[in-house]
């Protein structure tokens, strides 16, 4: 099973699930348990929500899902940069941890920087490390500029990730945020790594699949599994996409695909501003 090595030294699995608008419809939660808990059993043992998903819908569902196997998941949840403050964070992690069904989280992200200062944000992420409600913690959508003034600040060198909207439709990180984060070992979470669906029924990579009889899943998943440093959160409600999906831990992309995948997806041809959804 692949894994990533955070800069706390921690190894996570390198291919986890993500929770974006799932425990919203009761009609859909039995599968989507269903869905999460295959995916534990097949090694995606990341899990990544916030509190802004379905304002707590999905990290409800998420305290479901892990009941009983709290140990065997690394579980990271987000802040809303409104919360990102020193007063506000620990209420909005309580809550979190209250809605999950466990007493710490393994990883808090900053959801995207907003009107708090990043000194005071990580000012609260050290609080509520020091209580022990946070092992880790990170940020989301932060570009370079942001990640330069986070690392500078006191504190700062303790971030473990920085989750961006990267997959091959994506690449714009590539040219400048991606090797900064490499220099200093620090994995990026990609999200949204299947461009949430619209990437499966890109025609490129569609007869790219059909030539080698895998599926563009397996293919768009593959190609971040390559790259070092990078954590895929594929989001799946249905056991049969969590089983593709993990297709493509089990059966990883060669060197002649790879290369065929970049020439068919090239990244821009220079710096792009920070992209996000
Ligand atoms: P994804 O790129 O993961 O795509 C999800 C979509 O692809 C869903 O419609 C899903 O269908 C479908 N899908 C999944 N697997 C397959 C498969 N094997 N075959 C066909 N279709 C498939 O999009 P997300 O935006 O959800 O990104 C993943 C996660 O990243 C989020 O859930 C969230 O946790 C995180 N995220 C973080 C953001 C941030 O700002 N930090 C922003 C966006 C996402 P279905 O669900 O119906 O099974």
């Amino acid at each position: 099973m692949k894994t990533v090595r955070l800069p706390s030294g921690e190894l996570v699995a390198a291919l986890g699930q993500g929770t974006w608008s799932m425990g919203e419809d009761p009609a859909q939660r039995a599968a989507e348990l269903a869905a999460l808990r295959l995916g534990f059993d097949l090694g995606l043992t990341l899990i990544d929500s916030a509190e802004m998903y379905g304002e707590g819908l999905a990290e409800s569902l998420v305290g479901e899902a892990i009941a009983g196997r709290r140990d065997g998941v690394f579980l990271v949840s987000k802040v809303y940069p409104h919360n990102a403050s020193r007063q506000a964070m620990r209420r909005s992690c309580e809550a979190s941890l209250r809605r999950l069904g466990t007493d710490r989280l393994d990883l808090y992200l900053l959801h995207w920087a907003g009107s708090v200062p990043l000194a005071e944000t990580l000012e609260a992420f050290a609080a509520l490390q020091r209580d022990g409600l946070i092992r880790h913690f990170g940020v989301s959508n932060l570009d370079l500029a942001a990640m330069r003034e986070l690392a500078g600040l006191p504190g700062g060198a303790g971030v473990q990730t920085d989750q961006l909207l990267y997959n091959l439709s994506r690449r714009g990180i590539e040219h400048d945020l991606l090797p900064w984060l490499r220099q200093r070992a620090i994995p990026v979470m990609a999200y949204s790594p299947l461009e949430q669906g619209r990437l499966l029924a890109d025609r490129r990579l569609q007869a790219f699949c059909a030539r080698r009889a895998i599926t563009p899943a397996q293919a768009a998943l593959g190609w971040l599994l390559a790259q070092d440093g990078v954590i895929a959160i594929p989001k799946a409600a249905s056991a049969a996409r969590v089983r593709a999906n993990a297709a493509a831990l089990a059966q990883p992309l060669d060197a002649e695909a790879l290369a065929e995948l970049e020439r068919l997806f090239p990244r821009p041809t220079g710096p792009v501003p920070l992209e996000m959804l």
